[in-house]
């Protein structure tokens, strides 16, 4: 079996834990908009098993307005715009039902998430799509992911699931990006204009003069093209995530792939140290108050890597509510910066307290029994 780059490359593959698959329109549907049983059953199978394997995975998927087109009884993609959210509302619910079922077959539940644009710009949906998300996958359930096409409107939306689920992949931290399309990989020109394109099996780093040989979609149903598959391949290369863009119907092409077979393109990540990923969203944010700890708080999250539990929070200051991002001092010293789970009026209820106590104190129960996860605290040491 070849591999590109010899053992290194295959072993990076397979020491992946964390992937997110990420599959168009153009694969789950046959021209006339049905879909495409097939594949999808192919897809479920090949998913799950890497999911009995140890692999969390994760599903993105388009579809839903192809979908719910001809459900509704239309030729074509309707223009306007009620209509299109229309098709996406019938879309969707059809799309997942086929989902859960197939999936069911194979031994495994799916849960859907529909996400928009805030939840990986603003930090507090940030926070809680991320544990969402995390939660699935520690319940052994495959999270399917869309756009929320039915409600979004331009200025909320993402635009394309390409660019999606390079941020789904950085908000759950994947360690790889699977983007199954219709052609086989990054050609240095478009092929379905070009005999002579050739394809590029490795794209050692990223650089953006790869968008010159970047065209729109290849078929009237895909609304990316090669384009959009470069914005996720720069997203995920300055995230720390390899990302592969290969044919959806090469067949086991997640098996063959997972097994560090050179198919598609390559695109190798920059190394990103894990607390540098945190940086991006916690530094340069607006900061709207302070945490203080004591000593013992300190050691554990400069030392020992944990979380911001309530026994080691001494106090606090700032106006600020749980999703915000707050500075943590001991004593003068500014250690960290992350997202709190509780506002300033919570943290002083709960402060110094044990996990046990937090439920009487807040007089509700409490979601989290942390203050900061460790998840969303950026050391500054
Ligand atoms: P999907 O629906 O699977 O996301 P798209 O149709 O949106 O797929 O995008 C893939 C298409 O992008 C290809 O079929 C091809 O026509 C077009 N394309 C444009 N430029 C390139 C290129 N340099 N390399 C490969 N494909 C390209």
């Amino acid at each position: 079996m070849s591999c590109r780059n010899g053992a290194s490359l295959k072993e990076r593959i397979e020491n992946k834990k964390k992937i997110v698959v990420k599959v168009g329109t153009s694969s789950i549907t046959y021209d006339n908009g049905k879909l495409n049983l097939r594949f999808i059953d192919q897809l479920a199978r090949q998913i799950c098993d890497l999911m009995n394997r140890g692999i969390q995975v994760i599903l993105v998927t388009s579809g839903a307005i192809g979908v719910g087109v001809p459900v509704l009884g239309f030729r074509e993609k309707p223009a306007y715009l009620p209509y299109k959210q229309a098709a996406a509302a019938v879309g969707q619910g059809f799309l997942m039902n086929v989902y859960e079922r197939i999936f069911h077959e194979y031994g495994r539940h799916v849960g859907q998430v529909l996400l928009t644009k805030g939840d990986s710009l603003n930090p507090k949906r940030y926070m809680y799509a991320r544990g969402m998300m995390m939660a699935l996958l520690e319940l052994g359930v495959l999270p399917i992911i869309n756009e929320n096409d039915a409600v979004a409107a331009d200025e909320i939306k993402i635009g394309d699931n390409d660019t999606l689920s390079a941020i789904v992949a950085s908000i759950a931290d994947a360690d790889l990006l699977v983007i199954l399309s219709d052609v086989d990989g990054l050609y240095d020109k478009n092929p379905s204009k070009y005999d002579d394109a050739k394809l590029l099996s490795e794209i050692p780093s990223f650089s953006r003069s790869l968008f010159q040989m970047a065209e729109g979609p290849g078929t009237a149903r895909g609304t990316g093209g090669m384009y959009t598959k470069l914005l996720a391949a720069e997203i995920c290369v300055h995230s720390g995530i390899d990302m592969i863009i290969a044919k959806s119907t090469v067949p086991s092409v997640l098996y063959r792939l997972m097994d560090g077979e050179a198919i598609g393109t390559f695109f190798r990540s920059e190394d990103v140290h894990p607390q540098m990923k945190k940086r991006k969203m916690i530094i340069g944010a607006d900061l709207k108050g302070k945490l203080f700890v004591d000593e013992g708080c300190r050691d554990a999250v400069l030392h020992k890597g944990s979380s911001i539990l309530p026994v080691g929070v001494t106090g606090a200051d700032g106006d600020f509510q749980d999703g915000d991002i707050i500075s943590v001092f001991c004593g003068d010293e500014e250690l960290a910066r992350g997202i709190t789970h509780f506002s300033r009026k919570d943290v002083e209820k709960i402060c110094g307290m044990h996990t046990s106590e937090m439920n009487a104190a807040l007089g509700y129960e409490a979601p989290y029994d942390t203050v900061i996860h460790r998840d969303n605290l950026f050391v500054l040491h």
